[in-house]
């Protein structure tokens, strides 16, 4: 049997929370402080966590049009994504309420009651005084939502792989032992 274990992971968020600027710095190790609108696009890169080596899967998605419309697309697309990844920016309000509409979407589409997912609120190296969202609000609507949470900075490395440690966690909680390989 094959050692490595694929899993999907889909990045989603509103436009310019820094969904790619994540995903680069945990594939390449490296931030451009640019602003390129995003094309979507999928990276593979394997993860080792508790000992087992994961193939992952991370689709970052391209918010053109709205998040939910891409959220739903990208469901369509994928039939079978094994964890989910919300971001929202601690200084962006109505990012952070895009999370529940978000998760909300997935939930409801799948037919399930939660999805393996981290909540993630990102560029957390920036001043408090543009901090819109408190550490302890992206707390409580993840447990809410069943969900891990995190606050990261793609800018200075702050838990990028945490990130996707956790979701790898919140994937194998829910998966049977049957369905492992
Ligand atoms: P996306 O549309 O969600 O993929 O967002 P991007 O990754 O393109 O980032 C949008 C903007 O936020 C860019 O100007 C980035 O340089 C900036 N940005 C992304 N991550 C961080 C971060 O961790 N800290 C700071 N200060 N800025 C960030």
């Amino acid at each position: 049997a094959s050692s490595l274990k694929k899993r999907k992971i889909a990045v989603l968020g509103s436009r310019s929370v820094g969904k790619s600027s994540l995903v680069k710095q945990f594939i390449e190790n490296h931030f451009v402080d640019q602003y390129y609108p995003t094309i979507e696009s999928t990276f593979a890169k394997s993860v080792v966590y508790k000992g087992v080596e994961y193939d992952c899967h991370i689709i970052d998605t391209a918010g053109q049009a709205s998040l939910c419309f891409t959220a739903r697309r990208i469901l369509l697309k994928c039939c079978r994504i094994h964890g989910y990844v919300l971001v929202y920016s601690i200084a962006s309000r109505n990012s952070f309420k895009m999370v529940q509409i978000v998760y909300d979407k997935i939930v409801d589409f799948c037919g399930v009651s939660d999805i393996p997912c981290v909540i993630v609120g990102s560029k957390c190296d920036l001043s408090q005084s543009s901090r819109q969202v408190d550490p302890s609000e992206g707390e409580k609507l993840a447990k809410e939502n069943k969900c891990a949470w995190v606050e990261t900075s793609a800018k200075d490395g702050t838990n990028v792989s945490k990130v996707f440690e956790l979701c790898l966690q919140e994937i194998e909680k829910r998966t049977a032992p049957s369905q492992a390989e």
